[in-house]
């Protein structure tokens, strides 16, 4: 392999990873893993949190 041929397949694979469609969806799926998280976790403190948050932005009556 040629040092030349090993420089274009880095520019293709940062072409590739660095394209807008593949930022969207490391960006969907990230934001989606993280809200999905944060509305579903059953630690206390963070359900908590997430509770309040939904009662008073959202206005949602749930008790
Ligand atoms: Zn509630």
């Amino acid at each position: 392999m040629t040092t030349f041929s090993h420089i274009s397949i880095l520019q293709k694979t940062a072409g590739i990873t660095l394209s807008k469609p593949v930022q969207v969806t490391l960006y969907m799926l990230l934001s989606s893993l993280v809200i999905w998280t944060v509305l579903f976790s059953t630690y206390p403190a963070v359900h908590n949190t997430a509770h309040s948050t939904r009662h008073h932005t959202l206005g949602v009556a749930c008790h």
